[in-house]
């Protein structure tokens, strides 16, 4: 990589950032297009955030990536926000544009992306299971109701935190049908009947000896499967809807697209999507 007064600087903003795979894939996309551009991890304390964010104009950095835990905590900072993100609470990506700071979530994006491209499946008028009530929840269940679902049922551990999300996507999706489910066997074999797609927005699963969040034999028929995890590439879940000819993905596209559109955020060039996917999956065998 040929470093020079003019290279434009992007980055991420994490916390810790010594596991992302995002530098990997972004200069080997600057550099399969041949732009003059790097990108750069930054270990940004808590405390520092602020600091960090408005030092962004003065320094010239063309816009960064912002990761755990700083996705909801910078919103104050930025001088406007995408209506996504606004919605979401949540931002990922920031864009300095004329000495101003606009927030994205892309991850949102990445999620419908890598549903249409990797499942051929749309999110209009779907009925939509969604295991889990944290922030990459809320990016699913906000975009489902963007995109155009019929329904969308929440169910996570803590029950609590469930219904705080239902009331927030029902708040601003009057037309969307969206309830929450305990996290109990029967119940969520009742609930699964007649839903199109489940999408499995937990940890569950990351770990070997996991048992997966759902039994593959309560989905229905013609359901789909989402699992936001991507290491490993298959999860017990995955695999067992597979082998029960269930359509099913893994989150490595989720991953790629939402690097993707912050790549075309960041430099207003159509993103090489294979060359992300390739080096993405090239880190992920070395991390396995
Ligand atoms: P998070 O904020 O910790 O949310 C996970 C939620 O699931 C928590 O509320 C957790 O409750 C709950 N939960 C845990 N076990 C459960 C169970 N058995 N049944 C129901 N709910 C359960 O995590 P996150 O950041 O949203 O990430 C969730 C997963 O998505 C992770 O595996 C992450 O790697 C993946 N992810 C993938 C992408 C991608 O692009 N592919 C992007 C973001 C995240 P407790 O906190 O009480 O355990």
């Amino acid at each position: 990589m040929d470093i020079k007064g003019t290279t434009k600087i992007t980055g991420l903003f994490g916390c810790p950032v010594h596991h992302t795979f995002s530098p990997a894939m972004h200069n080997a996309s600057f550099e399969a297009l041949g732009l003059d551009y790097v990108y750069l991890p930054f270990e940004v304390r808590p405390e520092d955030l602020e600091g960090a964010v408005k030092s962004l104009i003065p320094l010239g950095i063309a816009g960064v990536n912002v990761t755990i835990p700083h996705k909801e905590k910078v919103i104050p900072f930025l001088d406007e926000v995408s209506p996504e993100a606004g919605l979401i609470g949540s931002v990922n990506t920031i864009q300095v544009k004329d000495r101003r700071l606009i927030g994205y979530n892309t991850d949102a994006y990445g999620f419908k992306k890598s549903l249409k491209e990797v499942l051929g499946v749309e999110l209009r008028s779907k009925r939509v299971f969604v295991m889990g009530a944290g922030g990459a929840s809320r990016a699913v269940c906000f975009q489902a109701a963007i995109s155009g679902a019929e329904e969308i049922v929440i169910a996570d551990i803590e029950a609590g935190r469930a219904e705080t999300l239902c009331r927030a996507v029902a708040g601003k999706f009057p037309s969307c049908r969206v309830g929450t489910c305990p996290v109990e066997a029967p119940a969520i074999h009742k609930v699964l009947a007649g839903k199109d797609l489940f999408v499995n927005a937990t940890p569950i699963g990351m770990k070997p000896d996991d048992s997966p969040v759902i039994q593959a034999g309560w989905l229905s028929p013609d359901a789909s499967v989402f699992d936001l995890i991507y290491n490993p590439e298959e999860t017990r879940l995955l695999r067992e809807a597979r082998e029960r000819g269930h359509k099913t993905t893994n989150g490595i596209g989720m991953l790629v697209y939402q690097g993707a559109k912050a790549f075309e955020i960041f430099t207003g060039r159509k993103p090489p999507v294979e060359t992300m996917l390739r080096v993405f999956k090239g880190k992920l065998a070395v991390h396995q």
